[in-house]
């Protein structure tokens, strides 16, 4: 019997891996997510009948997961669909002036596609840029990428002369879009590169800066992935449930349904939280989420926010 039991709420990629790391630790895992599915922002969208990935559409930092999967005794080959690297990294078009540009794996065929696009001073500045995304990211790397618990102050320690440096270049808390401004002189460059800001969910004139390391992330490898991004968090959840962890969709109860004596990840506003269909894709779910439902009664399911954890 596990010594630790753990609720992991969300199931994006961050909780995903999460549960995978502390199921590879021995624990006992439970992940509820508000949505049906597992993937959070990997959804897919139906368009024409076809499904077409509404948030990230091609897989970076694969590391991470290769770090991951090999602390599991597995690798992306046996876990993953299949994977194929992409040497044009993202497709851009205007509607406004019916402009196209293709950025590259190769940095050099992306500045001469700039350099057609806008201009061979663009294209320079582009080099330079994918310059200082790429200091950006290496100083970043070790203090908060990879830290487990980041913190400003440790950050800032283990940051050090050189990295302190680096970003003080970028301007005393500039934002993306202000650096971008002085970087390129392009309009639709500006606006390109400050996509940045929206993987995480912000706009890029409140978004710091430093998210331009993204520009060097997507250089480092962008991988398509068979079936789309809603595939690999499907395997994800696949490894999880095979590594013994609970996962359910946790939802708000209409006042009809049958309350089960649960406290769990739920918006619910009636005194009693409902755990709802569970992923169609984990055929055991429902059991498993009754069981640890079952477990857990000691909690009293009241008034909470959803996604507020239990507490005893
Ligand atoms: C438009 C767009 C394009 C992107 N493109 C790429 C790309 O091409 N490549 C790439 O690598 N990255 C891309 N990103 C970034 C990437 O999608 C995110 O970094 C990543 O998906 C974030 O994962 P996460 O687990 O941190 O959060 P999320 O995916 O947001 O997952 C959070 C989960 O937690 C659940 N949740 C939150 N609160 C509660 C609660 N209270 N109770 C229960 N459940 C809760 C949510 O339902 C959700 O499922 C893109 C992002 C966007 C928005």
């Amino acid at each position: 019997m596990p010594e630790h039991r753990v609720v992991v709420v969300g199931a994006g990629i961050g909780g995903l891996c999460a549960a995978l790391r502390l199921a590879g630790q021995g624990m006992d895992v439970t992940v509820v997510d508000a949505a049906e599915r597992p993937g959070g922002k990997m959804r897919p969208l139906q368009v024409n009948g076809q499904p077409v990935d509404a948030g990230p559409t091609v897989f970076t930092m694969r590391w991470v997961l290769d770090e991951l999967l090999d602390e599991l005794g597995t690798s992306a080959e046996q876990a993953l669909p299949p994977l194929q690297p992409l040497s044009v990294l993202a497709r851009h078009a205007w509607r406004t002036d019916g402009s196209r540009l293709d950025l590259h794996a190769d940095r050099t065929r992306s500045a001469e596609a700039i350099a057609d696009f806008a201009s061979p001073a663009e294209g320079r500045r582009y080099l330079a840029f994918c310059d200082e995304a790429q200091r950006v990211y290496h100083q970043l790397e070790g203090p908060h990428i990879r830290s487990g618990r980041p913190s400003f102050v440790q950050m800032v320690a283990d940051l050090g002369p050189r990295g302190l440096a680096t970003l003080a270049g970028l301007g005393p808390l500039a934002t993306l879009s202000a650096t971008l401004s002085r970087r390129f002189t392009d309009p639709r460059l500006q606006q390109l590169f400050g996509r940045y800001a929206t993987y995480c969910g912000a706009a890029p004139g409140l978004a710091p800066a430093t998210l331009m390391l993204v520009a060097h992330v997507e250089q480092a490898g962008v991988w398509a992935v068979q079936g789309g991004m809603a595939a690999l968090a499907q395997s994800l959840a696949a490894l999880l449930q095979q590594r013994g962890a609970r996962c359910a969709s946790a939802r708000a109860a209409p006042r009809s349904s049958t309350p089960a004596a649960a406290c769990t990840a739920s918006g619910s506003t009636t005194a009693s939280a409902w755990l709802r269909t569970p992923w169609s894709s984990m055929a055991t779910s429902a059991r498993s989420v009754r069981c640890w439902a079952a477990r857990e009664r000691r909690c009293r399911p009241q008034r909470q926010p959803a996604g507020a954890r239990c507490r005893r």
